[in-house]
């Protein structure tokens, strides 16, 4: 594992403050995408594991919740710290597990750390209000109070950085978790988990339970009355699910689920400005991220320009294991990624598209998709309807500003949007038309702890990150006090 901290590197769950097996004693295979190849067994939790991680988190609370914010804000900024010190560890063993490039996964480590930064901080503004009685005996004041336990299902393509997402506004609130981080990319959760241990966290307040049965996982942490909040991002698909799945126990839910984000170019952009932007949002994590652009609407005049100059800038990307210098692109999750991929090119290319770089797959491995650029796509085509999730951007012409709105909002994802224009009226008249919970403008990368992440429509509930990010773990309460005379 060529680790400099080596207990860094876990394969048991993590629940109570212990590293556990399953009761069952199973396990399931981590494998590196880069080159198939086995990196370790992690165990295999079932239901009845889930059952004492929450056991153990719902004890946790009655302890979590009493301590005062300053104290919370102190073991987070603890466990800040020490992913900090061990970023280049962590993003080894992320890119090992997940195949983004080492940069990359560095700036994911970093980009995660500063969640639990921030939310050590907001730990301590966690305030209520007094508001004016409505008669004249009366006073009102609200306080806000952690949910209590909270489940946490993760993905694969940001291993680390979902989870802290997830976890810092959750625990800084005073709530305690259980989390199932995705089956191919436990190990950097488990990380995560020993910096949390030596962080100084009571035993319970954060727990990992690994598995690759996923249903059975999230069943019981919906069905139990003991877990009051599920915060989930992966597929619409699933996040569907568990939304049904809370209905029984009317849990509050957080979801951050999938895209379609539109990236718009209008004819006064700057266009070199505008092609970097369309490389950073498209090709990032391999195009395997719910807010990399996934239609590329150019406005007529500047079409054939930009066209050229992008597959150029694509073009130069250089594909390879995560760990070699120099490496833009690493491999897809899995086989089905790249199935899905190949398919959407192919249905583009029987409607019209046509290719001006990639389309194919590539050395130096089984799972590699070259970046791809596809000229004159069209909406009846794959790519406008399809989170395409792989290094595939498909360019739409347009004429008019109110036919590209249009286009952008047909359809029911929400979540990221970009344009680039320098009119300003122009500036927010599409700022402010399109349907998403996030706008870009002239710039393709959005994300940061200090401003809130999350979509609206099919793309999700709820936001992460910024001064709204502890309130989805939060309940406000009201007290009447009355006769005040
Ligand atoms: P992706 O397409 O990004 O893999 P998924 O929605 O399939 O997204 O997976 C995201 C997370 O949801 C993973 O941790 C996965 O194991 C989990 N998951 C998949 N299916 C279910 C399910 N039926 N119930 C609960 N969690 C699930």
């Amino acid at each position: 594992m060529n680790l400099k901290n080596f207990a860094l590197y876990q394969t048991q769950s993590y629940v109570n403050g212990q590293w556990i097996d399953s009761e069952s004693n199973d396990t399931f295979e981590v494998v590196n995408p880069y080159n198939g190849k086995k990196v370790s067994d992690v165990v295999n939790c079932n239901g009845k594991d889930v059952e004492l991680a929450i056991k153990a988190a719902s004890e946790a609370f009655k302890i979590w919740k009493k301590f005062t914010a300053g104290k919370r804000s102190k073991i987070l900024k603890n466990w800040y710290q020490l992913q900090v010190d061990n970023a280049d560890d962590l993003a080894r063993l992320l890119t090992i597990e997940q195949g983004k490039p080492l940069a990359e996964a560095k700036g994911e480590i970093l980009y995660g750390a500063s969640y639990v930064e921030w939310f050590a901080e907001e730990a301590k503004r966690n305030y209520g209000d007094t508001i004016p009685g409505h008669q004249a005996d009366k006073r009102i004041v609200t306080i806000k109070q952690p949910v209590g336990v909270v489940g946490a299902i993760t993905p694969w393509n940001f291993p680390s950085a979902m989870i802290t997402r997830k976890v810092a506004p959750a625990l800084a609130a005073g709530c305690t978790v259980v989390i199932k981080p995705s089956e191919l990319t436990p190990l950097s959760a488990l990380a995560l988990a020993e910096l949390a241990d030596q962080a100084g966290f009571p035993p319970g307040v954060i727990n990992i339970i690994t598995s690759n049965r996923a249903a059975e996982i999230g069943e019981v942490l919906c069905a139990s009355s003991k877990v009051r909040k599920i915060s989930f991002t992966g597929s619409t698909r699933v996040g569907k699910i568990l939304l049904k799945q809370c209905a029984d126990t009317v849990k509050k839910v957080s979801l951050e689920l999938g895209g379609n984000a539109p990236f718009i170019v209008f004819d006064d952009a700057d266009i070199d400005s505008a092609v970097e932007g369309a490389v950073a949002s498209k090709y990032r994590n391999a195009g395997q991220t719910c807010i990399c652009s996934n239609r590329i609407f150019v406005q007529d005049k500047i079409y054939d320009t930009f066209i050229e100059k992008y597959s150029e800038a694509v073009k130069s990307q250089k594909l390879g294991s995560g760990l070699e210098k120099g490496v833009i692109v690493g491999p897809m999750i899995e086989e089905k990624a790249i199935a899905s991929v190949e398919d959407v090119v192919a249905d583009a290319l029987s409607k019209g598209a046509s290719i001006t770089t990639g389309g194919k797959r590539s050395e130096p491995g089984s799972l590699f998709y070259e970046p791809t650029v596809l000229k004159n796509a069209k909406p009846d085509m794959k790519v406008f309807s399809q989170e395409i999730f792989g290094p595939v951007a498909p360019v739409f012409r347009f004429k008019t500003e109110e036919e590209v709105i249009a286009l952008a909002n047909d359809t029911p994802y929400g979540l990221a949007s970009y344009f680039y224009g320098r009119d300003y009226a122009l500036i927010w008249r599409v700022a402010e038309a399109l349907e998403y919970g996030m706008v870009g403008i002239n710039t393709g990368m959005i994300s940061t702890a200090v401003a809130p992440f999350g979509g609206i429509k099919e793309s999700g509930t709820g936001r992460e990150g910024s001064k709204y990010g502890m309130n989805d773990y939060l309940e406000i309460k009201y007290m009447c006090w009355g006769g005040v005379e």
